[in-house]
């Protein structure tokens, strides 16, 4: 094997810590390392530090501070928002076999999970179908909504293919009902681990009652997220209770992991139109070389918006682990589908949601902040080599 630089095009997997991210973290692992809960001088001087770091957020996602709990990143937070309002209804009388959830196909695993895990013990729940562009219908999921319905599941920006979900209209349609219901229910989730470095995250505007964030995808460490739970939304943490607000519920808050996702966002948020612009050309670049070389690849939600950097192809007859494994070792680093997921022979089940035959056959490649047109050259030749 020849050795080269590695080209990383898995941005979406995760990111390397930006160089101010870092560090603003790093005195928090070393000198100023005290126990935020504790009560001397340094702990209370970290407990500050996390605190600001919250109003920062809140001011940044246009959200109060006391909606803001910090988590261990996307998964965790995916997995509170269902469990914790889930279970503030059924603390409130509520049966779980009265209680209904819908869930998008394109959710992350973690989603999924949670809502089968409910499913096992009663709840009914519901897979929202998606157009062949991979974008939900939301028609069918109107649809799915019946008067028993308390939480509507759908992600943002969708972290194999990148196509952007109408959270939006979505939001609305959920509001509308609750209008008619007259009760706290439903309520609207979505994932936006994929959208802070590409879209503007404004709370008020987005609509939903509960967002997802992970650091890890927005260039700050891995192992610190964020759930938004609006005001009045009924959830509780994982033993019933909220523990004030740190989100850690008793356990001790990471001020590192916490400073580290706000200075992120900060940086994502300030130049997501810059990086959008940047990963768009790179976008159709690669789009457009793939079309001239391979005639019978598909590229997956190219007829609607995309963001987040992410290029999904299917190459019709090829295995994507096989691609990936054949790419890495050609010094390229790219995906056959969610990293949490890869392995196991499985096909992508976000892609079978919409293209059976080919669950199998499709490669992720996802762009970051230092990603150039010379990357991609790289990886077509290297691509073409693979597959002829
Ligand atoms: N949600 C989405 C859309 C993701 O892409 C990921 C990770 O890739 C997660 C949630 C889970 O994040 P983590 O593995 O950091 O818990």
């Amino acid at each position: 094997m020849k050795e080269r630089p590695v080209i990383y095009l898995d941005y979406a997997s995760g990111t390397p810590l930006h160089g101010d991210v870092d560090a603003a973290m790093q005195p928090f692992f070393r000198e100023r390392f005290a126990n935020p809960r504790a009560l001397h001088r340094d702990g209370v001087a970290n407990k500050e530090v996390i605190e600001e770091a919250r109003a920062s957020i809140g001011k940044l996602l246009n959200a109060s501070q006391d909606e803001l709990y910090f988590t261990s990143g996307g998964t965790d937070a995916n997995m509170r928002a269902l469990w914790g309002v889930v279970n503030a209804l059924q603390d409130s009388g509520r049966e779980l076999s009265n209680m209904h959830v819908v869930v998008s196909m394109l959710e992350h695993s973690s989603v999924r999970a949670c809502a089968e895990m409910f499913a096992r013990r009663g709840l009914s729940v519901s897979f929202a179908p998606v157009t062949t562009e991979g974008v939900v219908d939301v028609t069918k999921l109107q649809e799915l909504i019946q008067d028993n319905t308390v939480l509507v599941s759908v992600m943002l920006v969708n972290n194999e293919i990148g196509t952007v979900q109408p959270i939006e209209e979505i939001a609305k349609i959920i509001r509308e009902k609750r209008k008619t219901s007259h009760g706290q229910t439903p309520l609207l989730h979505t994932d936006a681990t994929q959208a802070p470095l590409t879209i503007r995250l404004d709370m008020k505007k987005l609509g939903a009652d509960l967002v997802t964030l992970d650091a890890y995808k927005m260039y700050g460490p891995a192992g610190s997220g964020l759930l938004f739970v609006r005001t009045g939304v009924p959830y509780v943490g994982l033993c019933g209770v909220l523990h004030g607000r740190s989100g850690y519920e008793g356990a001790t808050p990471n001020t590192g992991a916490i400073v580290g996702l706000e200075k992120a966002l900060t940086l994502a948020q300030k130049r997501y139109e810059e990086t959008a612009l940047h990963f768009n050309a790179l976008s159709t670049y690669l789009i457009k070389r793939i079309h001239e070389r391979f005639s019978e690849c598909i590229v997956n939600g190219e007829k609607t918006e995309c963001a987040g950097g992410i290029v999904n192809v299917t190459f019709p007859g090829s295995e994507g682990e096989f691609l990936v494994a054949q790419l890495s070792e050609h010094g390229i680093a790219a995906s056959a589908k969610s990293a949490c997921l890869s392995g196991g022979g499985e096909g992508s089940y976000v892609i079978a949601a919409f293209d059976r035959e080919h669950a199998n056959n499709t490669i992720r490649f996802s762009f970051g902040y230092s990603t150039t047109r010379e990357d991609i050259d790289v990886l077509m030749s290297v691509l073409s080599d693979i597959i002829s």
